[in-house]
This record gives structure tokens, sequence and C-alpha cells, in this order.
């Protein structure tokens, strides 16, 4: 069985790799140009999206908006202040729309992925015990593992076995969560968001997901799916670095400790004791992040406004594209955690986002990406990509090299990349 596509996508690749693509929205610093070896100034190819994505034009603008009009936040009686308060409130508005958040959802604003996961580990009910896949990256393990309640699925070689691996292991014991990725940040592999719920709910679990990699590029409902809790960051959604966001129940937010002490998430305060506010508040002491609040709700409007079929379009065709070129390259492995099931006809895969892991015989990843850069001005990724249990798996424990994609990139740069990688291994 295969992922399960909420977005058609065009299917005829042939077709798709022949057409030229053109970047389907305007993001800052396109036209940025950078130095190479040979003493040239080219423009910039930005092929690390997945790391962070360049912040869309129009997100700049409801920055620079934002901050014109810029005062204190919550507390201030100022026009001002009143402004930026109703913006701040606004954008957890937006995302909740975003995301297809239930009414009653608490969306905070954490400072990103990361954060938004320690602060479900944090709420996590006393003796929960979490269910986690191996292919996780580690803002999806390492918050459970600490808690020392983490229970650790190795994903099988196929969709279909990880789930039957996942159902047996919440079947044998209780858990309270079952954590997991919608789009591993490694090979870009699609995760069955609804056929995962479904399975954490029927056997009593709650479930998180991990929407780092997916929110920009698929459609998500939380109201629809089922799904409880959801985390992404705002500089993966072409906002800037700094905010990001956990949506989901409130009932274990409500009921844990204040992820940080201090002002704002207070309701009445003594000396020896205080009273807590319940709500976002709660979990968001201290002045928080206005203005990547509004760059991450400015974020969701764009995407909504091109929608999500023409971003599968576009990423699908891209992607095609990319994929047929590296295949022709000879001594690139690309990276997969799962295969194509013997019984699905003409080999389907799981879907994939606008990511490719790969190695290259011969060469150290690190070296990939150097040459890449300093030879052709193009930026990759190259290492363990914070998912070191994953990279040992599939037998690439010294790191892979991962390009990735998104509304910015063309074909052009598609064809630079791979005219690039064919000079690098004498294609
Ligand atoms: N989860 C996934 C799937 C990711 O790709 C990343 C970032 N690479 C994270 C979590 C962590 O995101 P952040 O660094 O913004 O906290």
């Amino acid at each position: 069985m295969t992922a399960v596509l909420e977005t058609p996508v065009c299917t005829d690749d042939a077709l798709a790799a022949a057409l030229a693509v053109t970047p389907l929205a305007e993001v800052v610093g396109a036209e940025e140009t950078v130095p190479t070896v040979s003493g040239a100034q080219v423009r910039y190819a930005n092929f690390d999206y997945a790391a962070s994505a360049p912040a869309l034009a129009f997100v700049a603008a409801a920055v620079t908006k934002a901050l014109g009009q810029y005062a204190s936040v919550h507390r201030g009686a100022g026009h001002l202040s009143q402004v930026t308060t109703a913006r701040y409130e606004r954008a957890r508005e937006t995302v909740r729309r975003f995301v297809g958040g239930r009414a009653d959802d608490t969306v905070v604003f954490t400072r990103n992925t990361t954060d938004a996961i320690n602060l479900a580990a944090h709420a996590l009910p006393a003796d929960g015990e979490v269910v986690v896949l191996d292919i996780e990256h580690h803002a999806n393990l390492l918050p459970w593992q600490r808690t020392g309640r983490a229970r650790t699925v190795v994903a099988r070689p196929t969709l279909d076995a990880t789930l039957d691996a996942l159902e047996a292991e919440l079947a044998s014991a209780p858990a309270a969560l079952l954590a997991v990725t919608a789009a591993s940040n490694v090979t870009g592999e699609v995760l069955p968001i609804r056929r995962l719920t479904a399975l954490a709910h029927r056997h009593g679990a709650r479930i998180l997901i991990d929407g780092a990699q997916l929110v920009a590029h698929r459609p998500v409902s939380l109201a629809s799916s089922g799904v409880d809790y959801l985390v992404f960051s705002g500089h993966k959604v072409y906002a800037p670095f700094g905010a990001g966001v956990l949506i989901g129940r409130p009932d274990w937010l409500d009921a844990a400790e204040p992820y940080l002490a201090g002002g704002g998430a207070t309701a009445h305060v003594e000396l020896t004791e205080t009273t807590w506010h319940t709500g976002a508040a709660r979990h968001e002491a201290g002045s928080p992040n206005v203005l990547g609040a509004v760059a991450i709700a400015a974020a969701a409007e764009a995407i909504t406004g091109l929608g999500f079929e023409l971003i599968g379009y576009h990423e699908h065709d891209l992607l095609s594209r990319l994929d047929a070129g590296l295949a022709a390259l000879p001594g690139i492995t690309p990276l997969r955690i799962f295969e194509a099931p013997d019984d699905v006809p003409n080999g389907a895969v799981a879907d994939r986002v606008g990511i490719a892991g790969f190695a290259v015989a011969g060469r150290a990843a690190r070296e990939v990406a150097e040459y890449l850069s300093d030879h052709h001005g193009i930026g990759v990724r190259d290492g363990k990509f914070c998912a070191h249990p994953l990279l040992s798996r599939l037998g690439h424990g010294d790191g892979a090299v991962r390009v990735s994609f998104g509304l910015g990139t063309g074909s052009d740069d598609v064809d630079r990349l791979l005219a690039a990688l064919a000079q690098l291994t004498g294609a």
C-alpha cells in the first residue's frame, strides 16, 4: 500500500519532466549571487529548502508592515499595542485555519518544531508511554527519549509492514501517544497520516504529527484526520527563523506545569503562590515572538492562496525531473526508507515531498556539497540530517547528500544541479 495522496499530482512523468517549470512564488533573495572558485559570481541555487526555506516576498511584506506598526503586545493600552496584540492573536487563528484545527485546539507559538515537541513531551501525562519510529528527526526522538518512556519501532521495508509493526507495538502494551513524522527529512517520503491516526486511536493512543516537512507541501486537517497534535516550524514554511507551532488538544496542555515560569502565563501572583492561565498563554510566558507569528500566518495565507493542488503539481514536476536526472548519473544511490511493495504493479513507492537524499560512489558527502557550492554556487545539505539512527540503519552512517526545493525553485535550477553533478561524476 502506498502513502495516501491528499493532493492530486501530475501522473505523466515524461511530459512533466520535458516541460520547463518556473518558480511558483517570489522568494526573498532569489537573485542573490555568490562567488565560485573560478572568480565568477553566479546566482545562488538554493537546494536546502528542507533545512530552511527562503522567505516568501509576501511574508517579508507582511513583516515589514507589522514592524511599522510595532508596539508592546498583550498589556499595552496604546493604539499600536492593541494593533500588535490583535495581529498576534489573529495569527493564531490563521494557523488554526491553515491546518484545519478544531475550535477548541490550543495553538501555542513556540520557537520551532524542536521546541514544540519538547513542550508536548513536557505535557505528556505522567506514566504515559510514547511510541516512535526509528526514522525520526532527533527533534521527534530525543524529547521522548529523555522522558524515559519512549518505545521505538524500527521501520520495516514497506509502509504496510511498518504500520503493522506499529500496530503490534501499540497492541502489546498501552501507550499514551504515537509520535511520528509526516514526511521524512532525509528521503522526503510521506507517511499516511490518516491511517496512522486511525491506528493510534484504535489502541487508545493519541497521535502527534511532526509536520515540519509536510505542511508547506500537502494539506493537513486536524479536524478531518483526527490528528491530536501537529507541530511545525516557520522557517520551513517560507517564514524566517524563530517561531514554530504546537496545535492540538487542550487537556494535556492545560494540566501540565507551565513550560516556562514567568509573566504572561499567570492569572494571579502572590509572593508564595501563583495561579496560572490555561490555554496558549500558559505555555507562552515572556514577550512572544509577534513578528515570527505574523510571518507564519502570512506564509499560511500565501500557501493557501496558491493552493496545494498547484503546489503539488509544481513540486511533482521538479521531483520527476530531478529523480530522472539523478537516475541517469553513474554512482548515485538514492536513499529510501520504504521499498516498492511486491504486490503493487509498476513499483509504486511512497509519495514524496521535494527532497532527494542520495550518496555518490567514491565521494564523501561533504566533498560533494563543497564541490557544488565552490564550483557551481549551489547550496545542498550533507551529513546525517539530525536523523543518525536512520542514516546508520540505511548504511550511510558517514552521511549522505540531500537536495530539497520548493516554491522558489524552477527547472533551470534542477538542470543546473544535474549538470554540476554530471561534471562531478564524469557522466
Ligand atoms: N522534524 C523534522 C522532520 C525536521 O525536518 C526538522 C528540521 N530539519 C525538525 C523536526 C526540527 O525543526 P527545527 O530545527 O525548526 O526545530
